[in-house]
């Protein structure tokens, strides 16, 4: 229809009156067409009788659309207005996420245009509050991630955030270092332990594409009343600078929805980035406490540990000892091999004394040829024991260079507390030290205790 004016209703008005006053014009002719003598209808006032009825009947039909039509379309508006103030209150404040249907929907009650358009209007309404609690996720998972920067808790808390989201029931996350995929979280998993080797995981990691599986044949969920086959398992790798620098496994008895797929692409820039900090952190740290000839710990971080370990056994009452050891005439091995050798000496004296010692216990270069074992829980007798198997070992091992074989000893001191009453780590290591220093003055390749 022609718009005539910028209203409307204004424009309906013209159209119906003028409809009316045509029908009052044309109306005497019809009746002439209907038999009725012309001289009784074609008269000036029968013409206007006809257009006056016309005119009376387009601004009835006018008043009518504007009470029936306008009223809906009116309660239409105000309602939108109504819900764009809650929406605009609900995005500055905490968000959509109790966008109630009274608060934020118009209920649909015609099935016409307006109901039609009421029906946009809400599907835009939740178009919205996806979009805003998408925004709101990823913003949250950012700013939770951003203010963690050990890798164990960082990846702790992204797959728990993952598993919120993706509504899976069980994941984990697979991270890359030194070369290796290793698993750096895992939850409600059972499966392989090396699921760095699945084809799945190593095709993710190799086309950096997402990889859906159905019915993965090597891996069980942790149910509440049992263990179950995930009906889909998505492992997504995780990019940083178009490098895969690690994996996400989640797993779900039912399939995946799109909400699901979706967030979690949202999220895993977020993730990349601070898994790559996460990983540069625990890569400076690494570089911070490791010696770097042997990789054990250097004496700044190994100090640091004992001091650990003595706060512990004070609290736990429990023993504690180190074993101070030297190697003997090192001096003279450098001398007559070389620097270079005498660096190969050190390294499989590192590796001796890792061989002897437990889980747990710390080996620290404590200087150029001087090491500390730290044994938490060990008694002297312990001590003892592990320094004088490291003397037999090292006595009967040797160093192979071309033709020659290099043979060394070591001499070893012991201090350990209860047995001994020290009240500070430094104490326990120079009494440690002065016990080195007797094995050294009573002709070496023995073990001394303070
Ligand atoms: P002792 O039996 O009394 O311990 O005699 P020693 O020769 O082992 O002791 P001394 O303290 O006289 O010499 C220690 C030597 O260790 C001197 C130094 O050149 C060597 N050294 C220290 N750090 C390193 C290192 O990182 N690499 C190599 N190759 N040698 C080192
Ligand atoms: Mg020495
Ligand atoms: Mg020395």
């Amino acid at each position: 229809m022609i718009r005539l004016t910028k209203k409307v209703f204004f424009d309906l008005a013209i159209w119906m009156i003028g409809l009316g006053l045509a029908m009052g014009v044309v109306f005497p002719f019809f009746m002439v067409l209907m038999g009725v003598p012309a001289q009784m209808v074609l008269t000036p006032w029968f013409f206007a009788a006809c257009m006056g009825a016309g005119f009376v009947v387009g601004t009835a039909n006018i008043g009518l659309a504007r009470g029936v039509v306008g009223k809906r379309l009116r309660l239409l508006a105000e309602r939108m207005r109504v819900v764009e103030g809650n929406l605009n209150h609900m995005a500055a404040g905490d968000g959509m996420e109790d966008c109630s249907p009274e608060d934020c929907y118009i209920a649909v009650d015609s099935s016409d245009e307006i109901g039609e358009s009421a029906q946009a209007f809400n599907n835009l309404v939740g178009a919205l509050a996806e979009a805003h609690q998408s925004e709101g996720a990823v913003s949250e998972f950012s700013r939770l991630l951003a203010s963690q920067m050990e890798l164990e808790a960082l990846t702790e808390q992204a797959l728990r955030q993952l598993m919120g989201h993706t509504r899976a029931s069980a994941g984990a996350l697979l991270v890359e270092t030194e070369g290796e995929l290793k698993m750096a979280a895992s939850h409600g998993l059972r499966g392989p332990a090396d699921l760095g080797q699945s084809d799945h995981v190593r095709a993710a990691m190799r086309t950096g594409q997402l990889q859906r599986v159905l019915l993965p044949p090597e891996l069980t969920v942790e149910g509440v009343l049992a263990d179950f086959k995930p009906r889909e398992v998505l492992v997504e790798p995780v990019m940083y600078k178009s490098v895969p620098i690690g994996v996400i496994v989640l797993a779900t008895g039912e399939a995946f929805d799109e909400k699901g797929l979706h967030r979690l692409e949202l999220l895993r820039p977020g993730l990349a980035l601070a898994l790559n900090n996460g990983l540069a952190h625990e890569r400076l740290q690494r570089l911070a406490a490791l010696d770097p000839l042997t990789g054990i710990y250097n004496r700044r971080f190994g100090l640091a540990r004992l001091q650990e370990e003595f706060g512990r056994a004070v609290r736990d009452s429990s023993p504690l000892g180190v074993v101070m050891f030297d190697l003997d005439h090192f001096k003279s091995v450098n001398d007559t091999y070389g620097h270079l050798v005498g660096d190969r000496v050190l390294v499989h004296m590192a590796k001796l004394a890792r061989s002897v010692m437990r889980e747990g216990d710390v080996l620290v270069r404590y200087g150029g040829e001087e090491f500390l074992a730290i044994l938490p829980a060990a008694s002297r007798e312990d001590c003892r024991a592990v320094g004088e198997r490291l003397r037999r070992l090292v006595q009967e091992s040797a160093v192979r260079d071309g033709e020659q074989e290099i043979r060394i000893t070591v001499s070893a001191g012991v201090a350990a507390t209860p047995e001994l009453t020290v009240d500070s780590p430094n104490d326990l290591v120079s009494q440690a030290d002065q016990a080195l220093y007797e094995a050294k003055d009573m002709g070496r390749n023995q073990v001394r205790i303070a």
